[in-house]
């Protein structure tokens, strides 16, 4: 019995996205063996958090870059940055924002979630209306002697209303204000490990734990030296408002050989895969009488394609009952729905072949109980 069945916790196959939900992504042998490996000696964490650093710099083409124990710590660590520098001082007084620049100013049409990990450093949210004319003046307007940065979310669904990217920075750069980017789940493409400080941004985040597949709880900052340098003031092993965020040194090892894996990848063959499950669950479902298309890009604009399947009304059910039926199925699959409710969309980022084959097959019984 593997560890699952022993506890009596029920495995799923993950058919939707890189959800925290249901475990995030599998790590691939290189990445255990890397935390299995650092976790047979005592370092100094600084030392290693420095070194692993350097080496994530350099595959991700950035000044500098640090891992922190997810995107949403990075979100609360880099706005500790912008907002007290390097000075630990001034980050010992935070969460009560009793410092002079307390203020992350966010597109309305961005706000999220996530955002809360930037209020529990004590920042006030200062959010922008989401009139593309006025934006840009709305931005100078908002920006003052408080503002620690601005938080621009890059995905099509965030930056529906908000200033484009590349004029936001240049209003910043202009103000002498720092841009943060939460690309958290911006992988694939691979560029846009360095596209977005390339772009000029400041500080960017991607999450560790989802396309990169390295330890769920880990995260990555890259971009100016100066203010990396500055996140580390804030993060554990030090005392510090990111101390309850530490990041352990096999998280660190594992992250590493991750991205090390993630950017050496032939992202075209991993992509032909990708379109391959799509191509064969699509071809499937049509002879089973759903209405079966590639849908292009991925969930949050990634460069990969999903099959998104409408059931024709014949087969009885709809796309939101077949969902139901595939999570309470045995074992569970997860798939998502288009914006609509009207198609299941089926995502091969996280499949394996023989996934793909179950997939296909539940589909078949499925349609046979009808
Ligand atoms: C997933 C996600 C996060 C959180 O990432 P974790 O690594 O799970 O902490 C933050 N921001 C955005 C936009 C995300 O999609």
């Amino acid at each position: 019995m593997n560890i699952y069945e022993r506890l009596g916790v029920r495995t799923l196959v993950n058919a939707a996205d890189s959800y925290t939900i249901i475990g995030g992504s599998r790590m691939p042998a290189e990445v255990i063996e890397a935390m299995a490996e650092a976790a047979e000696a005592f370092v100094y964490i600084d030392d290693l958090h420095d070194a692993v650093g350097r080496r994530l710099a350099q595959l991700t083409r950035n000044e500098a870059a640090m891992v922190t124990s997810g995107a949403a710590a990075a979100l609360a660590i880099t706005a500790a940055a912008c907002m007290a520098g390097a000075d630990e001082e001034l980050g010992a007084r935070l969460p009560c924002a009793d410092v002079p620049r307390d203020e992350v100013i966010l597109y309305g049409c961005q706000q999220n979630g996530f955002v809360q990990a930037v209020r529990m450093t004590g920042a006030r949210v200062v959010e922008l209306a989401d009139r593309n004319a006025e934006s840009a003046r709305e931005l100078r307007a908002a920006v003052t002697a408080r503002t620690a940065c601005l938080l621009y979310f890059v995905s099509p669904q965030f930056e529906r209303h908000a200033l484009p990217l590349k004029e936001a920075i240049a209003i910043c750069h202009e103000l002498g204000v720092p841009l943060v980017v939460d690309a958290a789940a911006q992988l694939p493409p691979v560029s846009n490990l360095w596209a977005y400080t390339e772009m000029g941004a400041d500080l960017v985040i991607f999450s560790g734990g989802k396309t990169l597949r390295g330890p769920q709880n880990t995260g990555l900052i890259v971009g100016r030296a100066e203010l990396v340098a500055a996140c580390r003031v804030h993060s554990g092993p030090r005392s510090s408002i990111g101390r309850p965020m530490k990041v352990s040194k096999e998280a660190m090892a594992g992250l590493l050989a991750a991205v090390e894996r993630y950017v050496g990848l032939d992202h075209e063959a991993l992509n032909r895969q990708h379109e391959q499950a799509v191509v064969k669950i699509c071809a499937h479902a049509g002879r089973l009488g759903f209405r079966a298309e590639r849908a292009y890009p991925g969930p949050t604009g990634q460069s990969y394609s999903r099959a998104a399947l409408y059931p024709e009304p014949a087969l009885g059910r709809t796309a939101v009952q077949l969902q139901a039926e595939l999570r309470h199925g045995e074992p569970s699959i997860w798939v998502t729905l288009s914006e609509d409710g009207t198609a299941l969309l089926v995502n091969p980022l996280h499949l394996r072949e023989d996934e793909v084959g179950l997939i296909c097959d539940r589909l078949t019984k499925l349609v046979d109980r009808r």
